[in-house]
């Protein structure tokens, strides 16, 4: 590799992902590297939102959850999920916000192990999943262990028999740093312990093996790497192992074995469709099932190579950057595909950024967040950021 603009544009005119990088609507000049935050949008999403406006619900009406598919839509778009991540059919259902889920999921699996009595949780976590951690276990009654992931096997160790949910992120919102996801899981276990993983930071941008790694469930977000659109919803994974056994708090009539006998009680359907909740966001969820094709048609892996090739490159090119220090693990094996810089005044820096159409974010106070989705980021571009961070930073 070399650090000039000319072998940027020798490899980005020999890269076979470059076709998929024109489907996406990013502004000309624009850099879009905050996919972790929010994906753009691909070609086919305002196709698809047209078509469910006009032709299915402007002409078609209440059929339109008939002869559209609508009705099905959870499933059919879960299960097209389910294959970016590893799990076999029927084992993941799409809908409501990633925080809806992780309560769902979080309550479902402490009721799997109802005598074990402590809940733990990554101390790391986004926000929102820590929140929810806290009002599951004011809920049921539960402990709640909030650890390092680092001290995580510590944690299991220490409280093994009494271990019940255990939520943690597959990849750090802030730093980037990717976790075993099988070895974890396998300890977890050990201590008698349900594993949940929450997969924004890692669905569509790292190989998962949800079935293979026997996760027992896990959730994540649909506007991040699966580029759904703002508010795009979230998906639900449950190895089928647990299906019937089950127990969501969010009994809504979609999860009903027989919704339209509505009846009494609430008698759950078979499979993953208990998780279902109640009416769907179908116009997000088109959004979010269009803007699957390109990704399926890139293949995880393939995106995943190149993300991991961009984050070399911008090593190398900020390696020479006063004041800056990559807080990213360097080995692939160890981090997903954005890439955490630490720097001072990070916030105005990236401020600074946004007005040079650099689009990355930060994470007060020092940290700023640079996401190289190899779908829709070419090597020009981590260039191009680098030397207006070098710009900004004089
Ligand atoms: C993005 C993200 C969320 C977002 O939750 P919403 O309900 O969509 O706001 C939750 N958890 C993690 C780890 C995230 O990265």
């Amino acid at each position: 590799m070399e650090l000039t603009r000319e072998w940027a544009e020798r490899e980005a005119a020999a890269d076979p992902l470059a076709t998929f990088a024109k489907e996406f609507l990013i502004p000309e000049g624009t850099l879009a590297l905050n996919g972790n935050s929010l994906g753009p949008p691909a070609a086919g999403v305002p196709v698809a939102l047209e078509n469910a406006v006009r032709r299915q619900w402007g002409g078609h009406l209440i059929r339109g959850w008939w002869d559209d598919g609508w009705w099905d839509a959870p499933e059919r778009v879960g299960d097209r999920i389910g294959r970016l991540i590893g799990a076999g059919p029927g084992q993941v259902v799409v809908g409501e916000s990633t925080s809806v889920q992780l309560f769902n999921a979080v309550t479902a699996a402490a009721r799997l192990v109802p005598e074990h009595r402590v809940l733990v949780a990554d101390a790391g976590n986004f926000p929102t999943d820590r929140y929810l951690a806290a009002s599951v276990a004011r809920l049921l009654d539960l402990h709640l262990v909030e650890t390092p992931m680092d001290d995580l096997p510590g944690v299991l160790d220490r409280h093994a028999g009494e271990v019940g949910a255990v939520l943690c992120g597959a990849v750090d919102f802030r730093t980037g740093e990717l976790w075993d996801v099988a070895g974890l899981t396998a300890a977890i276990q050990r201590a008698g312990g349900v594993a949940v993983w929450d997969l924004s930071h890692a669905a569509g941008a790292v190989p998962l093996r949800v079935d293979d790694d026997a996760v027992d469930l896990a959730v994540g977000c649909g506007y991040k790497y699966l580029s759904g659109g703002p508010g795009a919803p979230a998906f639900l994974y449950a190895a089928r192992r647990h299906h019937g056994d089950l127990d969501l708090p969010i009994t809504g009539w979609h999860g009903h074995a027989d919704p339209f006998a509505m009846t009494d009680p609430f008698v759950p359907a078979a499979g993953i469709t208990r998780a279902r909740t109640g009416t769907p966001q179908i116009l997000s969820m088109l959004a979010l099932e269009a803007a699957l094709e390109p990704l399926e048609a890139a293949g995880v892996a393939a995106v995943r190579d190149k993300s991991i090739r961009l984050a070399e490159y911008l090593f190398a090119l900020v390696a020479d950057l006063d004041g800056v220090e990559v807080v990213t693990p360097r080995a692939p094996g160890r981090r997903g595909n954005h890439v955490t810089l630490r720097l001072p005044d990070a916030v105005a820096v990236a401020e600074a950024l946004l007005h040079r159409g650099v689009v990355v974010d930060e994470r007060p106070p020092d940290l700023l967040r640079i996401c190289l989705n190899g779908l829709y980021v070419s090597w020009t571009d981590v260039f191009d950021a680098v030397a207006h961070l070098r710009e900004v930073l004089r």
